[in-house]
């Protein structure tokens, strides 16, 4: 039977996971060998590779200088600014080197935390690598972010430098950072002594305070050629800071280690990713999101692979840009996110067919759930297998997906597949905390530890760190996803939402991905979001928000009903009544944040009459004023 290879490999590593990742550890550089792979006396914090000492630098850079010196490492391309540029490894080892030293000389050593609000430019990259060189811990926040976002950030990590630039870019218009780093250190309790500039140029009207504000190139090129001595750490020292998204809540600082964090990501390049030394790798997420931590730059970098750095959209100068990009660099793996896809699907599909993309082995996509219909879109039209994976800020790698290096099992549509190795995953009930059956519904809990690379403790506040995440259950400590999933008889799984995205209709729950499901199913739906909305019969009453792929009919109030029936029997048809929608509004547009995720809480809050509350992440403001015009014009 196909699947039984992961499935013993997956077996071995809970049941023997010191000898399982013994093994894994041999994928890193290791100055000092560890004495011990797990010390797990002090549940549920888990600490990997006790005694060890390495460097993520070291693994990402010097160690491929015997090899691939010459091998491009970094190819930038910007097609905000036209700007594109190759850096070998020996140039990459050049350039974090300088960048090493400018910080070493603001005062920045092991331990340090520096804050790096930089939009998608090749320095952003170097200074993430000059932290970890130096063993200071770097904490990136999303280049554009707010001042309130960032303070809030700049006071919880307390940063000697921050690094940034005078703008970024987006489909052609500039967005200026110094003005919003200004805010952000005047409402900050503890803002940092030094803020060290990348000067693009975008931005001509840029003020700079004296003695606090630093001109990078003017440091840099001060350095010269200079070799910053890695600093080796205790592989349970904190490599990063990277605070969450902000979908749901107050924002907490997921701290990593260093080398479990190397290892987990070397091995899922291995068995998950299948990237190979001196193959390239596109990511098209941004450094400031986890996916971007991880596939952007440690992984790729690690396994000695040429890493494609893109600033940019989808859609500019056309739909075909990033196939274009996949064809010229011969990329082999490629990661994006649903989200993206459903962006390029409102466009003509021969964009995906302009471009030889033979050297394209998989495309992965994660973030957000994928729905059949897209996942065929984007198969089909590339004519490329997708990989759907399943994770969390606070993993760092993938907790669901199909292993390919391991084993070639076939997939299906709308699953992120099996439970990754190091992941003893369990689908629970949340009142009974006992293992559902399969076909039925659980919260995705982790049974710990958890496994090498997943965040070790939120930052500074250890208490938080099991209250938050390890209090699903009140008899044992499980660590709680948030997300709810069920699995098939084959074993497959499937994830449903968020817990608190479940919808409750009449004493039956329901996953708004469910009906999102059903609902993207109909042939002129582009995109679709549902939310649970108070009804004083029910409990609660599903609404959908969609995007149509055509409009033009919809003007005519008659037409627009007609639709707005014809996909709720989309949806009867599919999940039975209790899950047609109320009402299904159509929109050009959905609130998301600018990670691609949908704000399904902000629209359930405007459809029950309350604040949508902290909206400081959405990408397009425009996206929520359509949910309240629709929702003003169903009430008039
Ligand atoms: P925050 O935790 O700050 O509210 P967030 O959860 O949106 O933010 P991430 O850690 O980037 O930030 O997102 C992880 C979540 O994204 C998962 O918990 C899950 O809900 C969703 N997700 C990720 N990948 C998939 C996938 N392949 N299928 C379905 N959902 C996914
Ligand atoms: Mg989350």
């Amino acid at each position: 039977m196909t699947g039984e290879i992961q499935k013993r490999f997956h077996a071995r590593s809970i049941e023997d996971p010191d000898g399982f990742w013994r093994e894994q550890a041999e994928l890193i550089h290791w100055d000092k060998p560890f004495e011990q792979v797990l010390d797990y006396s002090r549940p549920p914090f888990a600490r990997w590779f006790v005694g060890g000492k390495t460097n993520l630098c070291y693994n990402a850079v010097d160690r491929h200088l015997a090899d691939r010196a010459d091998q491009n490492a970094v190819v930038y391309i910007s097609t905000e600014t036209g700007l594109e540029k190759n850096y070998t490894f020996r140039e990459l080892h050049a350039e974090v080197n300088r960048f090493a030293d400018v910080l070493k000389k603001l005062g920045v050593g092991k331990g340090d935390r520096v804050i790096i609000y930089m939009p998608m430019i090749p320095e952003a990259l170097f200074a993430m690598l000059a932290c970890t060189r130096l063993g200071a811990i770097h904490s990136v926040v999303f280049g554009g972010f707010a001042s309130h976002s960032l303070s809030t950030r700049i006071d919880d990590a307390r940063p000697l430098v921050m690094v940034t630039a005078d703008a970024g870019m987006r489909g052609g218009k500039s967005v200026c950072y110094k003005p919003l780093v200004d805010e952000a250190c005047r409402l900050a309790k503890h803002p940092p002594q030094n803020v060290l500039i990348v000067d693009r140029g975008i931005d001509r009207e840029m003020v700079r305070i004296p003695g606090r504000d630093k001109d990078y190139t003017e440091l840099r090129d001060a350095v010269g050629e200079v070799t910053v001595p890695v600093v080796w750490l205790e592989s349970t020292d904190p490599s990063y800071i990277l605070y969450t998204s902000g979908t749901t809540g107050k924002p907490k600082g997921v701290q990593r280690d260093t080398g479990g964090h190397a290892v987990a990501l070397a091995a899922s390049m291995r068995h998950i990713f299948c990237g190979k030394p001196g193959e390239a790798m596109f990511t098209t997420s941004d450094i400031g999101w986890v996916v971007g931590h991880s596939y952007i730059v440690y992984a790729p970098l690690i396994q000695g692979m040429t890493t494609i750095m893109y600033e940019g959209l989808p859609t500019r100068p056309d739909a075909g840009i990033w196939w274009k990009i996949v064809a010229q660099h011969r990329v082999s793996v490629m990661f994006s996110s649903p989200t993206a896809i459903r962006v390029l699907k409102k466009q003509d599909p021969k964009y995906l067919a302009q471009h030889d993309l033979k050297s394209l082995r998989y495309l992965f996509l994660a973030g957000e759930p994928l729905d059949e219909p897209t996942a065929r879109w984007i198969s089909d039209g590339l004519g490329v297998p997708v990989v759907d994976n399943y994770w969390q800020t606070e993993t760092g790698w993938p907790i669901l997906s199909a292993m390919l290096g391991v084993e070639e099992t076939p997939r299906k549509y709308g699953s992120p597949s099996f439970p990754v190795y190091g992941y003893n995953v369990q689908l629970l009930d949340e009142s009974t905390g006992q293992k559902v059956a399969a076909d039925q519904k659980g919260v995705l809990g982790i049974v710990p530890p958890l496994p090498p690379g997943c965040l070790t403790t939120v930052w500074g506040d250890d208490a938080r760190f099991v209250s938050t995440y390890f209090s699903l259950l009140k008899d044992r400590k499980v660590y709680s996803s948030f997300d709810w999933g069920i699995r098939d008889q084959d074993g497959y799984y499937f994830i449903l939402g968020r817990t608190d995205d479940v919808i409750n209709v009449a004493g039956h729950r329901l996953g708004t991905r469910e009906i999102e499901e059903a609902i993207s199913g109909h042939h002129n739906i582009a995109e679709v979001a549902v939310v649970g909305v108070e009804d004083k019969l029910k409990g609660q009453v599903p609404i959908a928000f969609a995007v149509p792929k055509n409009a033009s009919g919809l003007v005519d109030s008659a037409a627009y009903r007609a639709f707005e029936k014809e996909v709720m029997d989309t949806v009867d048809k599919s999940l039975g009544g209790i899950a047609r929608p109320a009402r299904v509004h159509f929109v050009t547009l959905l609130p998301k944040t600018r990670s691609g995720k949908l704000l399904r809480r902000s629209i359930q809050a405007l459809a029950e009459g309350r604040d949508p509350g902290d909206l400081t992440t959405l990408d397009d403001a425009t996206a929520l004023e359509q949910i309240r015009a629709a929702l003003q014009r169903s009430a008039d």
